[in-house]
């Protein structure tokens, strides 16, 4: 019987033992909490988000309180305590996200700086049993007056389809700027690196109704000031064309397409090209649009008038074309270039310095070429045979790109020239006229 309690204590002891060293272990030891910011802003505005992630190993998080200090105030923005599970268990919170809206003004905090402290405590028996206190802390400036924008362009005259350029300064950093014509967005860019005067190049598109143009600048703090500026804008009526479809014209284009795409097979020719003229067309130009201003640089690339290639006009830009077939109207689209035809496999220049963007095939535009030549603006060179250049090379005025042919949908050798500010076309016939681009761009641009 005493070996037997002796035995019964020995076991018990051991429990206890091993029972209290994991208890201790993670009551006591274990890594300390961690702090990661996730988003933290070093200037805020109006409203701003705060998040961080929390992390504890041990015996989890308890308590987790955030403040604004500025100064001999200190404003508690809110927290979160976790109860514990039972005495040797902790919270078992390992990870936490939170986040916090602040509004620095509401909560009676002045411009200026101040300090934005994160305090933790853990669910350990350290520090007499209050947990292990952990801070995390950083300085803000809070800034929630917008940015002062001034208007240094004075004409802004525009014609529908053109472009024109807006320069401007801000008197403070901004984190985004550029000019609304409506709902398109054509940003600005410094005039040189980290300056706070801006240039836009702007397009009005072709089919613009009373647009709606204004300045918009955001600083680093988020807040956003809009600044109209004086502009006039002259309306333009586009060429109207009728274009006879014929079967012999199906037969020669359609097996071209109809390879490429095999959505278009088990249709008619007719629907065949109705869906080419008006699908196919607008995913092409939606392509056309991500490259240009996605690619582009933040420096004038280009210098005196664009060139285009000498051969006879064929049909210009924003062209109102109705299509018929067998005498009857079956399709509309604007033409969104101008046509020039030379001899058959023609050379044609680069319209100006830039760097190619795009070799490839576009649907209706065939082989196609774009050239960067910076601030948005680009040109794109379509129905090509074959190209000359590749993607990522640098071109001057004049360098000799690719051959005409008549690939993508045209009836015959041409080429097909096209402008674009930040994607949206514009009339290429401004950017070839040396008195244009002097009195609407560079006599526009601030001094450097
Ligand atoms: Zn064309």
């Amino acid at each position: 019987m005493a070996k037997f309690i002796i035995y019964f204590f020995c076991v018990s002891l051991a429990i206890i033992l091993l029972a209290g060293s994991l208890i201790s272990v993670k009551m006591l030891g274990g890594p300390p909490l961690e702090i990661k910011p996730v988003t933290v802003p070093t200037v805020m505005g109006k409203q701003n988000n705060i998040t961080f992630h929390f992390i504890d190993k041990g015996a989890g998080i308890r308590q987790i309180d955030a403040c604004l200090i500025q100064g001999r105030k200190t404003v508690a923005l809110g927290g979160k305590v976790f109860p514990s599970k039972s005495w040797w268990r902790g919270t078992g919170i390992k990870n936490q996200m939170l986040s916090w809206r602040v509004d620095p003004l509401s909560l009676g905090l002045s411009q200026g700086k101040a300090i934005f402290r994160i305090t933790t405590r853990d669910a350990s028996w350290r520090d007499d049993f209050k947990g292990d206190e952990k801070i995390w802390q950083s300085e803000v400036t809070i800034d929630t007056i917008p940015p002062a924008i001034t208007v240094l362009s004075s004409i802004n005259d525009m014609i529908t389809g053109g472009s024109g350029l807006i320069s401007y300064k801000t008197n403070k950093e901004v984190s985004r700027t550029g000019v609304w014509v409506n709902n398109l967005f054509f940003p600005g860019y410094p005039r040189t690196h980290g300056s706070n005067e801006f240039i836009a190049l702007i397009a009005i598109p072709f089919d613009a109704v009373r647009p709606k143009l204004y300045i918009e600048a955001t600083d680093m703090a988020g807040n956003i000031a809009r600044a109209g500026f004086p502009y006039k804008i002259l309306y333009r009526r586009p060429n109207v064309d009728r274009i006879e479809i014929t079967d012999g014209f199906l037969d020669q284009k359609l097996p071209e397409f109809t390879s490429r795409y095999p959505e278009l097979t088990g249709k008619t020719p007719v629907e065949i090209f109705l869906q080419i003229n008006s699908k196919l067309r607008r995913e092409n130009e939606e392509e056309i649009r991500k490259i240009c201003s996605l690619n582009t640089s933040p420096e004038i690339m280009w210098q005196g008038p664009f060139m285009a290639l000498k051969g006879a006009a064929r049909a210009g830009f924003a062209d109102e074309r109705h299509y018929f077939y067998n005498g009857k109207e079956i399709s509309q689209a604007n033409h969104m270039g101008i046509d020039i035809a030379a001899l058959a496999h023609f050379p044609v220049p680069a319209a100006n310095s830039g760097k190619v963007i795009f070799t490839g095939y576009i649907g209706i535009y065939g082989n196609t070429i774009i050239i960067d030549h910076g601030l948005g603006l680009a040109s794109l060179y379509a129905h090509l045979e074959e190209f000359k250049v590749n993607a990522g090379d640098t071109v001057k005025r004049g360098t000799i790109i690719g051959l005409t042919d008549s690939t993508g949908l045209a009836g015959g050798d041409h080429l097909h020239y096209s402008m674009l500010v930040n994607g949206v076309f514009v009339n290429p016939i401004e950017w070839l006229d040396g008195n244009w681009i002097k009195g609407h761009i560079t006599d526009k641009l601030p001094a450097e």
